[in-house]
């Protein structure tokens, strides 16, 4: 597998006497999807059904995916092999101290990271900033409208809408102003909505020498084997490893 190139890299590395293991090239064919999460998590039917899609995912685009329940995976040398990390509503709040920095110094390093619905750490702030934007609360799950406002990248023009979804909506706050919106949600459509009107419920952005996107739809596990969501499930993937 592709996933081999990055190793053999590090080993060569290794043989140098070298300690500039960072500093190597993030590789973009392989992604690691991290599963682990809170006990009794009521969304691990999405979470399962989330494992399934990004496998499927990395088929179709020839992208190695190693999925991870194990927290010590969240170290400098391991994540250096893969051009993003992936959480579907499961997220840092089980990751130690430690492990928070390898993850900090991963996206420093240029690493990507995709984020989807629940992944909230409200005690971690550079990661919420990396997130941009915070889930303060959520209405009952309810159908609403979404559009696709994105512009300026080819990966998520390509999609259009609108979208009608049943969902569990987040209301945000602390909305950085410097995310790239790709879909926002239409309040008078649902009832609860109370971020403004420009609602987002997904983007992406450039942060700290990394990579970040968010997809806050999700909460479902129909909602991987829906074409239009996998959609920018996946382009949110490619985005956050470089191929934009
Ligand atoms: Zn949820």
């Amino acid at each position: 597998m592709n996933v081999l190139k990055p190793i053999v890299v590090l080993s060569v590395l290794l043989m140098m006497g070298t300690s500039c293991i960072v500093a190597q090239q993030i590789p973009i064919d392989s992604i690691f999807l991290f599963t682990k999460t809170t006990p009794n998590n009521i969304h691990r039917p999405a979470i399962e059904a989330g494992i399934k899609a990004v496998k499927k995912i990395g088929e179709q685009n020839k992208l190695y995916v190693e999925v991870s329940d194990n927290p010590e995976d969240f170290n400098r040398l391991n994540l250096s092999r893969y051009g993003a990390v992936v959480m579907i509503s499961a997220g840092p709040r089980v990751l130690d101290s430690i492990q928070k920095d390898a993850f900090k110094e991963y996206i420093r390093s240029g690493g990507g990271f995709v984020g989807v619905h629940s992944i909230a750490d409200r005690n971690w702030p550079w990661y919420m900033s990396l997130i941009g934007g915070t889930e303060a609360n959520h209405p009952e799950p309810q159908e609403g409208l979404v559009t696709n406002v994105s512009k300026g990248n080819l990966l998520f023009e390509a999609e259009n809408g609108p979208w009608i979804i049943k969902d569990e909506f987040y209301n945000f706050r602390d909305i950085h102003n410097d995310i790239n919106v790709v879909l926002h949600i239409d309040e008078a459509s649902y009832s609860g909505g109370e971020v403004a009107k420009n609602h987002p419920v997904c983007w992406y952005r450039e942060y700290d020498g990394g990579r970040s996107f968010y997809l806050a739809l999700g909460h479902f596990s129909y909602h991987y084997t829906n074409r239009t969501y996998l959609n920018y499930l996946e382009n949110g993937i490619l985005y956050a490893i470089g191929k934009n």
